[in-house]
């Protein structure tokens, strides 16, 4: 299990997983590390967007450090909430999102990492990976895209991939959003019946409901397989969306604190310059 980056105030505020969990058995309206109500932790998340904005603006000046941020969810789990209300106020020059859709022709012909790799982060960034190579252990085995032969290796690839990035300078984080399959029929329900909301609603989503239990199989192995230290997961009970933000905010703020990043020292001396 990763390192508790929550552990200097005792709190862990994510769920563990290991060989033995049963993600079906997981409760998505958990609040591990919470005890407040939900307006606490509103004002929580507030605080902590004060210091994140903060911790980004220096690993953009400073520039020699880098972190991604990988997110997975099962359809309407929250990815898109996380990108929209935990990353509001960062400076956009430093922060980009990548998003993993089904790949194309280009990319089906080439390797699974190979449309990933271009988007990591360059020094100074942080780079969001909305889904990410993950779907090659996740949607591309429940739906016997490839045959097991081949994606039951690509855990050795991904844990291996991960370790280069984190011995190059990355540094990584990686969330799962945890919902139930009864949240995800009220999520789906609410996109049919709000007009604003019904461009979201992909009857592939349907689709991919039938196969739940095999997903959270899926989910379960990846995690295990491939939650290392220089790659940690954090599996984030993710029905009640206050709880869902405040867990997430509060990990990347951890995880910038531990990275320290700073303003540069100034090259030149103030003192002696004159504008004129
Ligand atoms: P969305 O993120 O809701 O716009 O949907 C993107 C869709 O692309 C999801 O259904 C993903 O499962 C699918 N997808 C992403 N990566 C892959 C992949 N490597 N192979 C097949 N489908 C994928
Ligand atoms: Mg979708």
């Amino acid at each position: 299990m990763a390192k508790d980056p929550t552990a200097s105030s005792g709190k862990r505020c994510w769920l563990p997983v290991d060989a033995d969990t049963s993600l079906l058995a997981l409760d998505g309206s958990a609040t591990p590390g919470f005890p407040g109500e939900e307006a606490s932790a509103r004002e929580q998340t507030e605080v902590l967007r004060t210091e994140l904005v903060e911790l980004q603006a220096r690993l953009y000046a400073e520039s020699r450090q880098r972190l991604l941020v990988v997110l997975q969810a099962m359809d309407t789990g929250g990815k898109d909430g996380v990108i929209r209300k935990v990353f509001s106020g960062v400076n956009p020059l430093g922060v980009k999102v990548a998003r993993f859709e089904r790949p194309t022709e280009a990319e089906l012909s080439r390797d699974y990492l190979w449309r990933v790799h271009p988007h990591v982060p360059a020094n100074g960034e942080i780079v969001i990976f909305n889904r990410s190579h993950y779907e090659d252990v996740l949607v591309v085995r429940v739906n016997a895209l490839v045959p097991k032969a081949r994606w039951k290796l690509r855990y050795d690839h991904i844990r291996e991939f991960e370790r280069m990035l984190a011995d190059e300078g990355t540094t990584i984080v990686k969330f799962y959003l945890h919902i139930d399959r009864d949240e995800q029929a009220r999520r789906l329900q609410a996109r049919l019946d709000d007009p604003q909301r019904q461009w979201k609603f992909d009857p592939h989503d349907l689709e991919q409901r039938k196969h739940w239990n095999a997903y959270m199989l899926a989910f379960r192995d990846a995690i295990v397989q491939t939650d290392r230290k220089c790659a940690p997961w954090y599996t984030i009970p993710a029905n009640r969306k206050w709880y869902r933000d405040w867990a997430v905010m509060n990990i990347l703020v951890r995880t910038l604190r531990d990275m320290n990043p700073r303003f540069p020292a100034p090259t030149i001396d103030p003192a002696t310059i004159t504008i004129t």
